[in-house]
């Protein structure tokens, strides 16, 4: 039988759809294109990405969920229904059983809102899921278990701490500091220690290439492309690994701040039991090379990066779907 339930990661970066046992089927950027002229949706996801910087003026490629929230809800219900009719499509006489995760810290308005546009979107039913809680069900953290487990969860808007005992998120803190905003360092350094204009996508490629949150010894380089800004003219230029780690500094030092509210505010017990079994890394910005040494360094807790860190919130919302009575204490009020 056809699955009917639909687990969706609804991240800043990218929204990830998931189907009982046959997993993640679907993996595309959160960004919507739309035409300014009727604002009529044109593409989502791997389509619209493609437009991004390359539209003419009359189509505008955006990115609905800023900072983790919902920034423009009709955009955001649009993205939905496309993700639920592409994985529905085969099934559509069934309305689906959708489990969709929101940032621990939502209001109860954002909480409605992505409710609201779920069911709008074609749902029989939603379920929400704080993304810490399904980044922890899916870095298979036992945490139904009468002990403090703490969990980070890097995205693109926002870096998501807690500490999750018996079920429920104990303590809790949410920057909006993630994966853009350390693109963005990269870009305004390399602007204004050379000169050098370069685009979104190049400071993401510089980031996964040579970054590194601690300084290496072997430093790797890279070449890259840009335009100057005062000639206008394009220019490449060779930058190393260390110089990246410099520049991304204040960000990771606001996700280090972020962890250390965290374990300040944490019950002692709960607190010796983190200290035991370390914290785990999940989410994109998980991948930052040394990321989790730089947090053990820091914090004095060891911390490990999750098996498939992109992948972790996307299978908590399907594994949390599919025993939903194991979990409904844990989902809280929707
Ligand atoms: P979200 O949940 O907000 O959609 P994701 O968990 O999908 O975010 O992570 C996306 C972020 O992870 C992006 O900022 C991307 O640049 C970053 N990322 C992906 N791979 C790597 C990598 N190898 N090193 C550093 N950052 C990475
Ligand atoms: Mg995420």
């Amino acid at each position: 039988m056809l699955s009917r339930r639909i687990g969706i990661d609804l991240g800043t970066a990218n929204v990830l759809v998931s189907v009982g046992k046959r997993g993640i089927i679907i993996n595309e950027p959160s960004v919507v294109a739309v035409s300014t002229i009727d604002n009529k949706v044109m593409a989502v996801g791997v389509e619209a990405k493609e437009m991004l910087g390359k539209t003419p003026d009359t189509i505008v490629a955006s990115r609905p969920l800023k900072d983790g929230v919902i920034a423009d809800y009709r955009i955001t219900e649009a993205m939905i229904r496309y993700f639920i009719n592409k994985t529905a499509g085969s099934f559509r006489l069934f309305r689906p059983e959708v489990m969709i995760s929101v940032p621990a810290g939502v209001t109860s308005t954002e909480r409605r809102a992505v409710v609201d546009a779920t069911m709008q979107a074609g749902a029989k039913a939603t379920y929400i899921i704080k993304e810490p809680l399904a980044a922890a069900i899916g870095a298979d953290i036992p945490i139904a278990n009468p002990a403090g487990n703490m969990i980070i969860d890097i995205g693109g808007g926002t870096s998501e701490v807690a500490v999750i005992s018996l079920g429920g998120i104990v303590t809790a803190n949410s920057v909006r500091v993630g994966g853009n905003k350390i693109d963005a360092a990269i870009r305004e350094f390399i602007r204004r220690k050379y000169g050098l204009a370069i685009g979104d996508r190049t400071a993401e490629e510089i980031k996964i290439k040579i970054g590194s949150a601690l300084s290496l010894e072997n430093v790797p380089t890279m070449e890259i492309r840009g335009r100057d800004i005062i000639a206008g003219l394009p220019r490449i230029i060779t930058i190393n690994g260390n110089e990246i780690t410099e520049a991304i500094k204040d960000e990771l030092d606001q996700i280090i701040a972020a962890v250390k509210a965290v374990l300040v505010k944490t019950p002692p017990e709960l607190s010796s039991d983190v200290i035991d079994q370390g914290m785990v890394l999940s989410g994109g910005g998980a991948l930052l090379n040394n990321l989790d040494k730089l947090l053990t360094k820091a914090t004095g807790v060891p911390c490990y990066v999750a098996d498939n860190p992109l992948f972790c919130v996307a299978k908590g919302t399907y594994i949390a779907l599919e025993n939903l009575d194991d979990y409904k204490r844990s989902l809280g009020e929707s």
